[in-house]
């Protein structure tokens, strides 16, 4: 659905550290948010995008050692 190049249109989540990207067989993409799994105000798989989130942390950049 998404056009190869251009970027996913899901907000905060895209640099959030607890989401997980999950890839079905069929090409689908789907946005797990992981704090859902301890924190029952998050849900499993948040609407999109997310615009505010209190739980939202950036992922750290990856650095070589
Ligand atoms: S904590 Fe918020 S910003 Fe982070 S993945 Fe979950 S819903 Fe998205």
């Amino acid at each position: 659905m998404t056009p190869g190049n251009a970027p996913e249109p899901i907000g905060l989540c895209a640099r959030c550290q607890h989401l997980r990207r999950i890839q079905s067989q069929r090409g689908s993409t789907f946005y797990l948010c992981r704090r859902a799994a301890t924190d029952p105000r998050y849900p499993k798989y948040p609407p999109l995008p997310v615009i505010h989130c209190p739980g939202y942390e950036p992922a750290e950049p990856t650095s070589s050692p």
